[in-house]
């Protein structure tokens, strides 16, 4: 699919006029590598049992990794940086029927943050290895955080049974 037609409004979406932006200072920490290049192939959900991605980190962000392998689900946040910003209203069914953006979890929305759960496979030089993404290859990522509804790191393993 072109990118001008992945831009495309639906029948009766609405568009609006966008306030200017107001600067919040994200800082990409990294890049997304996914199996999917394009809109079309990826999942509009990832599935803990997907395929691997890894979140590529910049050297800088390495040191913050600490203790994160302690967690198996470990919650993403990234950037989908291909999405238009600007509808109110949304026809995900392309049926001509519509719901309002915050109803969604549509890529659209005027500040695209996608967020997974995902399943933390290994985490190896810098790489972080998870499963249960739904982004583009090359897609940013903005943060990594613990799952928060597990804060506690994963029991150690009891005794005599390594
Ligand atoms: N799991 C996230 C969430 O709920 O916040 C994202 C869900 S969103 C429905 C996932 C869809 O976003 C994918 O199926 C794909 O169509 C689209 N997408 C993936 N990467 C993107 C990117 N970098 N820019 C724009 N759209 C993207």
């Amino acid at each position: 699919m072109s990118e001008k037609n992945e831009q495309a409004i639906r029948p009766n979406e609405r568009a609006v006029e966008m306030r200017e932006a107001t600067d919040a200072g994200l800082r990409f920490i990294g890049t997304i590598r996914t199996p999917w290049k394009g809109r079309d192939t990826c999942p509009r959900q990832g599935r803990l049992d997907g395929p691997e991605c890894r979140l590529v980190l910049d050297p800088i962000w390495h040191a913050a990794l600490d203790g994160l392998a302690e967690y198996e689900r470990i919650e993403v946040l990234y950037w989908l940086d291909r999405s238009r910003r600007d509808l109110i209203t949304q026809s995900p069914r392309s049926d001509g029927t519509t719901v309002g953006t915050f109803a969604l979890r549509s890529p659209v929305r005027p500040n695209p943050i996608g967020t997974s759960l995902v399943r933390l496979v290994r985490i190896e030089a810098g790489e972080v290895v998870v499963c249960g993404l739904d982004c583009i290859d090359g897609t940013p990522l903005l943060d990594i955080k613990p799952d928060r509804c597990a804060f506690t790191p994963k029991a150690p393993p009891k005794p005599g049974t390594r």
